[in-house]
């Protein structure tokens, strides 16, 4: 494997070359073998990585399993040191970071430093919480003993992440594991590696040590079985699609592998009829578009009741048509492309599905012919739509808006619950039992009551039923990362 301290190098078309991070050392793939980042708003090359495999993947578990003896040791007060000062770099370098984002993955540039900010609240808050990984005394009941648990870092941790928030959802890994004394190994989706490796680059100028935060980049099944089979690595941590994370759920029975799965979402928005129906039709149309419904806590069921329907939907139409597509980094672009063909192929297959079993299109459901290049997809609304199109049944990680409506609670309880997945739900109200009621009633692991935007890194984040396992972000999020050791004493005299 040759490799080199560089942490950039242009290739001879002028774009960016990166490479893998392995105890320390910036390295190409064994192989020689690149793989081409693409910017979705102009299908251009616009950099590309090193390309490994199962070889690398091994040299980074044995570099964060010897960097562990030390990092283990070191303080919380000390870890928590090099965290913040990550977080301040990224907030220096927000703009750089944030364009860099913005090519690879679509998102408008507001978007993307949004992500990047929130990103670096990631990393101080965390750097803060490892100092509160408390054990306990705990009263004893035979005399003469003595109980306590103390934490324990979990081990080796390898993370998975997937391309729609290629940065948060990897920090969200990196920041508690690191925290606490463990060290990690991290493979980004393969199409958005540039913005992760730029954080890596704020990692190591941090002065994190060599090994304690390795970047491995190659084909997804190759990789994830090391780290499933390697038995150094204790603890896997995924964020994607819920077929994948069942997958590593089977494969990590072998050795009992920790793991924490974020998954698949399928949010219900529901709207009483006391909530203004104009103020929630406008927050609904940027909700559901924001990064082009490419969000695994986008609203994706919209379920507003019959006395309102008609207002909210004439309001929602009437803001999707006016939603600015085009290239993120353009001033005011509120949409941007999709992130790749295959996902836009899958929206139009969405719709045709929705319309073919009676769904009445209200705006948008074709590829925006604006554009000569770019996965540009013009945002949609529909109404009338039929319980059984895939749009209602499937996941759509899809720029579209199916409005349906309802006229008792248990009716929309029942309805919001029937699905498989069980991560978000939004509510729209003014009556404090109806909202108290919902929050009780609703199956998702995150409820934002009049809150279309609910993340923050002190809240957990996380699903229930098939949305996933664990909690991370929050206190939650810490011990994810921790064993618990109990400790037992019998005194002498
Ligand atoms: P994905 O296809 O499951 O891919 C996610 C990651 O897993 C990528 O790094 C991918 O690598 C890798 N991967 C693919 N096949 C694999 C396999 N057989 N074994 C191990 N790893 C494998 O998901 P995606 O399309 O990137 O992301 C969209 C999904 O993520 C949606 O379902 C969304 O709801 C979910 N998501 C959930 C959350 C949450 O917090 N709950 C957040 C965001 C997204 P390659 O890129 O190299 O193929």
């Amino acid at each position: 494997m040759s490799t080199t301290t560089n942490t950039a190098q242009a290739n001879s078309k002028g774009s960016t070359y990166r490479q893998m991070l392995i105890d320390g050392k910036w390295c190409d793939a064994i192989s020689g073998k690149r793989l081409a980042v693409i910017n979705p708003a102009t299908e251009e090359v616009i950099g590309e990585v090193a390309y490994g495999g199962r070889e690398e993947t091994k040299r980074a578990i044995e570099s964060a399993a010897k960097a562990m003896t030390t990092w283990m040791k070191l303080t919380a007060w000390d870890r928590a040191k090099v965290l913040k000062k990550t977080a301040e770099l990224m907030r220096e370098r927000a703009d750089d970071l944030a364009k860099t984002l913005t090519m690879e993955q679509g998102k408008p540039f507001p978007e993307a430093r949004g992500e990047i900010m929130h990103s670096a609240d990631t990393f101080e808050w965390f750097a803060e919480e490892g100092k509160r990984a408390y054990g306990q005394v705990i009263p004893n009941s035979v005399a003469g003993k003595r109980h306590m648990t103390i934490k324990h870092p979990i081990g080796v941790v390898a993370a998975i992440g997937p391309w729609n928030f290629p940065v948060t959802l990897q920090v969200r890994k990196i920041a508690p594991a690191l925290a606490v004394g463990c060290t990690i190994v991290c493979k980004p989706a393969s199409q958005t590696p540039l913005s992760l490796i730029k954080i890596f680059d704020c990692l190591l100028d941090a002065g994190l040590p060599p090994g304690v935060a390795n970047f491995v980049i190659g084909p997804a099944r190759e990789v994830a079985d090391e780290f499933i089979k390697n038995h150094t690595v204790r603890k896997i941590s995924f964020t994607g699609s819920t077929e994948v994370g069942k997958e590593l759920m089977r494969a990590a029975a072998d050795q009992v592998k920790r793991l924490s799965l974020e998954l698949g979402g399928h949010a219900p928005f529901i709207v009483f009829p006391d909530a203004d129906p104009e103020v929630v039709a406008k927050a609904a149309v940027l909700g559901k578009f924001r990064n082009n419904g490419q969000v695994c806590i986008s609203p994706s069921r919209f379920f507003v009741h019959k006395d309102i329907h008609k207002k909210f939907t004439e309001v929602a139409v009437e803001s999707a048509r006016n939603l600015k597509l085009g290239n993120g980094l353009e001033a005011g672009i509120e949409i941007g492309p999709m992130f790749e063909k295959k996902a836009m192929d899958n929206t139009i297959d969405l719709v045709a599905d929705a319309t073919a079993k009676g769904s009445t299109l209200l705006t948008g459901g074709n590829r925006s012919s604006r554009f000569d290049k770019g996965y540009f997809f013009e945002p949609t609304v529909l109404c009338n739509v039929s319980p059984d199109a895939k749009l209602l049944t499937e996941e759509p990680f899809a720029p579209v808006m199916p409005i349906l409506d309802f006229s008792k609670m248990d009716e929309v309880i029942a309805a919001a619950n029937n699905t498989r997945y069980g991560l978000a739900a939004y509510v729209f109200t003014n009556d404090l039992s109806v909202a108290w009621k919902m929050a009780e009633g609703i199956e998702a692991g995150i409820i934002g009551i009049n809150d279309p935007v609910p993340a923050t890194p002190q809240c957990p984040f996380g699903g229930m039923k098939e949305s996933g396992l664990g909690r991370e972000l929050a206190h939650e999020g810490l011990e994810a990362y921790l064993e618990t050791k109990y400790v037992s004493f019998m005194l002498r005299g």
